[in-house]
């Protein structure tokens, strides 16, 4: 059987020099490996034990709403400043070089009390703990943060206390 890690290849010097980028969208071009790794990411006990699953932007939605679709929970997106309409909710996080923000809709919080957090990759963890913040500050219980893939010597999962898992560690 092939690997995950056959299909994440790494760009390096992508976007900026001294990044080693993984390609985590390459996975989506093999229907069998993505098919498998929804799969599997959607029987994770971090998803059964959360009652709605947020994604973060951008590339966490695409595997957050196949998570969504296979197990009938719903799916919230955590966005970038500036996309969300209505009244919404903001965390600023630090990156490498600067700062972000991440919003998510008010309302759309307000049915649930326990929420998956899903992306794609974990580098130093500051984006998924932006919206772990953001759901603490909101009263929420985050049920963990599920990923893709791992970049283990950047030690982003030291950033959180609940439990944290990737597909790949590498
Ligand atoms: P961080 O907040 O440092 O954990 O960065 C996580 C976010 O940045 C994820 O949503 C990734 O999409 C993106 N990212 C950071 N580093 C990389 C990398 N080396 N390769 C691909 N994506 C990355």
């Amino acid at each position: 059987m092939r690997k995950l890690s056959e299909f994440i290849p790494t760009y390096n010097d992508f976007p900026r020099k001294g990044i080693s980028f993984k390609d985590v969208l390459q996975v989506v071009q093999e229907p069998e490996i993505f098919r498998d790794l929804i799969l599997k990411m959607s029987s994770n006990q971090i998803i059964k034990d959360s009652e709605a699953i947020i994604s973060i932007d951008a590339r966490g939605f695409i595997f957050g709403s196949a998570i969504a679709f296979q197990t009938s929970k719903p799916m919230i997106c955590a966005r970038k400043p500036g996309k969300l309409p209505g009244l919404i909710i903001e965390q600023n996080y630090e990156l490498e070089y600067g700062e972000n923000t991440i919003s998510i809709q008010k309302k759309a919080l307000k049915n649930y009390n326990n929420f998956s957090i899903v992306d794609d990759l974990i580098a130093t963890g500051g984006t998924a703990k932006s919206v772990s913040d953001l759901l603490v500050k909101e009263g929420k219980n985050v049920t963990g943060l599920l990923t893709v893939v791992e970049l283990n010597n950047l030690k982003g999962r030291d950033k959180f206390k609940f439990p944290v898992h990737s597909e790949l560690r590498i």
